[in-house]
């Protein structure tokens, strides 16, 4: 069962500062200028506005729907900028439904390449297995997409209106009270509203600020304190525009995933062609932290120094393009190379008072997973849909919200952290049961894979937006829909 403040949090007053007033559960319209401790930016109160913390995929995704559905809102970034291109997400028709629905497909396909297969390479290259995707189109009604990053946010931004992102506004503080929820930027800013969702990314500050506050009150399920799971570095990476002669696979029209289980070096490497002729790269293994003191172990993206030392390390390595990882090195600018740490953790506590979290401020998949884009955009996609459908926002009524949201979303993401923290682990092992286990998987018959990938079929739409056929043959387990409260 997923973690819920039921009872508790309809009649508790919570968070609030000593000097903040004391006000019954109200509708978010009525007290607004008393209540706060911030007082640098007294603004008119809306009808009902949504604060989000993060301009991620999950922040940017939210936003979209919010404005499809004429609910006021603002984004608060901590960059000041969208970051250069450095990896890509993978989407499926779990949101290519929703994607579509929603109009953008046709400038999401200008960004993505359809994947025709996943294939499991030894060190040399030679093929151990292959995980054949094309029958996604037929049976969910999509092929599976490589999509780049930062121009899916790009396309959200421009959509949205850049004037929906507040940028260089890092969220320090934040201050729930009965009547609505206000937080405290590094720059002294202060933006209040009704509600706040943090989708700030695995080291979510909306989620601290809430779990302080909660493990303050004893509210905090132990396993909500402790650190996600670290497993290892990875480096990621994403080339120039290459030239086809040298690289003709990179044209083709289907991108195939390739990933390489390293034997005398401890490096499992993913690799595909990207939109644009481009290499997207990612090696993960236990040695690509060049400095093992604590501050750079913590630290999750690293300077050029530490990129050039990483590198060095995984320069050799053989490519199923021909050559070595060197050779795309040399082609990726250094600014388009980065270091993640590869964490995992699915946290219990999703909500409480006018605070929600979504996206991998809540559950963190491991980066080449596959997981983490799609999933933040399912949880977008649900708690619009249920906003949506609310007619009154008192605090009840916004904690039923936050309820509904957290029993939908947490099972699946749940299962999603679990799966993808046993296929993280099948891929980055050595050793000879390892190397049968990965053997077994991918040359695995096609029913008893599909039969599991159906299982994992939601296909999420909006519900307030004129619903589009579904073209899968292979019937949806279970929709958002919409409730009423
Ligand atoms: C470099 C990189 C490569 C990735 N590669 C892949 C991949 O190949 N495949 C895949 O499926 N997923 C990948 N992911 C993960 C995927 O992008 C995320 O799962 C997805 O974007 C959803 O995450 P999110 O929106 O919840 O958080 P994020 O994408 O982490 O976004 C969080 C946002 O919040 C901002 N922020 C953080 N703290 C604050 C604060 N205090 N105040 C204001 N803003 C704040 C951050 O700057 C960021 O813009 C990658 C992530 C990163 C960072």
């Amino acid at each position: 069962m997923p973690h819920s403040f039921k009872s508790k949090s309809s009649n508790t007053s919570f968070s609030r500062p000593s000097n903040a007033t004391t006000t019954s559960f109200s509708t978010p319209t009525d007290s607004y200028s008393a209540t706060f401790p911030y007082s640098n930016h007294v603004q008119e109160p809306p009808k009902f506005k949504v604060l989000i913390v993060g301009a991620g995929i999950g922040g940017l995704m939210l936003g979209y729907c919010l404005e499809r559905c004429g609910i006021e809102y603002v984004i608060l970034e901590k960059m000041g900028y969208l970051q250069v291109p450095k990896s890509t997400i993978q989407l499926t028709a779990n949101t290519l439904l929703a994607i579509e629905q929603m109009g953008l497909l046709p400038e999401v396909m200008r960004i993505a390449k359809p994947v025709s297969c996943v294939t499991l390479r030894k060190h040399n290259m030679a093929v151990v297995g292959k995980l054949d995707t094309l029958y996604c189109k037929e049976r969910y009604g999509y092929h599976s997409l490589v999509v780049k990053r930062t121009e899916f946010c790009d396309i959200l931004i421009k959509r949205m209106g850049s004037h929906r992102i507040q940028w260089n506004r890092k969220v320090l503080e934040v201050v729930n009270g009965n009547a609505g929820v206000q937080c405290r930027c590094a720059n002294n800013h202060v933006e209040q509203g009704d509600i706040i969702v943090g989708a700030d990314g695995a080291h979510s500050a909306v989620r601290q600020n809430l779990y302080r506050s909660l493990h303050g009150k004893n509210f905090l399920p132990k396993s909500d304190t402790e650190d996600l799971k670290f497993t290892q570095n990875a480096v990621m990476g994403m080339t120039n525009p290459l030239d086809l002669d040298v690289y003709p696979a990179v044209g083709a029209r289907f991108t195939e995933c390739h990933i390489i289980i390293g034997k005398e070096s401890p490096y499992t490497m993913w690799i595909n062609s990207t939109a644009g002729n481009r290499i997207n790269w990612c090696v993960t293994g236990p040695l690509l932290t060049p400095d093992k003191t604590t501050q750079n172990f913590k630290v999750s993206e690293f300077g050029p120094e530490a990129v050039e030392a990483v590198c060095d390390l995984i320069h050799d390595l053989k490519i199923p393009f021909g050559g070595t990882l060197g050779d795309l090195i040399a082609k990726t600018p250094k600014d388009c190379i980065t270091k993640v740490l590869v964490e995992e953790k699915h946290y219990k506590t999703w909500h409480y008072g006018r605070t929600v979290l979504i996206g991998e401020a809540v559950h963190k998949f491991a980066s080449f997973s596959g997981q983490g884009a799609e999933q933040a955009i399912m949880d977008a996609i649900c708690l619009v849909n249920l906003l949506n459908a609310q007619k009154t926002y008192g605090l009840h009524e916004i904690t039923k919200v936050f309820e509904a949201y957290q029993e939908e979303r947490s099972p699946v993401t749940k299962a999603a952290v679990q799966v993808s923290g046993q296929v993280a682990n099948l891929l980055n092992s050595q050793g000879f049961s390892s190397e049968f286990k990965r053997k077994v998987v991918f040359n695995l018959p096609n029913w008893v894979r599909t039969s599991s990938v159906d299982k994992m079929q939601v296909r999420p739409m909006l519900d307030f937006l004129p619903k589009i056929e579904d073209r899968g043959t292979r019937s949806i387990k279970s929709a958002y829909s919409i409730r009423s409260f």
